[in-house]
């Protein structure tokens, strides 16, 4: 009864019912595991402990990747909030956050893959500096990661979330939509909202190609993480603020897909072509490749 597919399946049961994303997210993955709605509740819970324990850890200098090419990003930007900064705190810490994170997963260190290990920064970074700086509660927090796995489950149905079929669009630009929905949600945006800038966050991703250098998901995968934690927020301010993508959430769901099966195999997470196929990360991947 409140399962969607598409996002205006979703819309349309917000409004039917008078309900937000995250009430009817709720009541969809209730019905469809069989399950308590207190028990979807419990797990997400347990899902934001985890993410704010790998911000913290990857909040520690020490840390370092296992390819050795990032650790320690997350922890020097979050110094800028002491010293002063250009982009102002709210941003500062949801980017520092998002590094930390992906320098956790890089160090096998424990995060939740949303919706993916290599996109795992975007979403935590956002829904914990917002909540923490807008003083939100952490019940709405966990509304939030329902509002984040609505957008995240239209994705999955209609498109993709890996790199290797979509490229790093499906990656980043959707963990980047996810986040920008559940940033809207946070600030008290209606449904309609957190899909539009669901739609400019991804659109604003589209034809980003996946080419991890060496291989491994570090380089160029933990600044991306930053890329799509600015562009996540900055969509959600336009939302609020009553701008519109002229394209609706649905369609540039469509469109991603299909510049998905266009991006080349090289560019999908094969380490043939962009970063991976930079004279540095040719020489890095060397490197690797002897200490082996
Ligand atoms: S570049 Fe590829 S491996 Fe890295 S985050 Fe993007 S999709 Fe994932």
């Amino acid at each position: 009864m409140y399962q969607f597919h598409r996002g205006q399946d979703l819309l349309n049961l917000c409004a039917q019912h008078d309900m937000s994303i995250a009430q009817v997210m709720l009541r969809a993955e209730a019905d469809e595991r069989g399950w308590e709605e207190k028990q979807v509740l419990s797990e997400l819970d347990r899902a934001l402990a985890v993410m704010e324990e790998s911000v913290q850890k990857g909040l520690n200098a020490e840390i370092k990747s296992v390819g050795g090419l990032i650790g320690g990003n997350g922890f020097k930007l979050y110094q800028r909030l002491s010293t002063g900064s250009i982009c102002g705190n709210l941003v500062l810490k949801a980017v520092s956050y998002a590094l930390a994170v992906t320098e956790v997963n890089a160090a096998m260190g424990r995060i939740v893959a949303a919706p993916t290990a290599g996109a795992s920064g975007v979403i935590p970074g956002i829904i914990l500096a917002v909540t923490e700086e807008k003083k939100k509660s952490r019940q709405q927090a966990i509304e939030a990661l329902l509002v984040a796995g609505a957008v995240g489950k239209i994705i999955a149905a209609n498109a993709t979330l890996a790199g290797a079929e979509g490229g790093c669009q499906a990656e980043v630009g959707s963990a980047s939509a996810m986040a920008s929905a559940a940033a809207v949600y946070l600030d008290g945006g209606s449904a309609a909202m957190s899909l539009n800038a669901a739609a400019m966050a991804l659109k604003g991703l589209l034809g980003l190609v996946c080419d991890p250098v060496a291989g491994l998901v570090e380089v160029p995968c933990s600044k991306r993480n930053a890329t799509g934690t600015v562009n996540a927020l900055i969509c959600a301010e336009m939302s609020l603020a009553g701008i519109e993508s002229v394209i609706p959430f649905d369609e540039i769901v469509d469109a991603m897909f299909r510049v998905g099966r266009l991006i080349s195999p090289d560019l999908r997470e094969t380490a043939r072509g962009g970063c991976a196929l930079t004279p540095t990360a040719q020489a890095i991947t060397r490197n690797i490749s002897s200490d082996i």
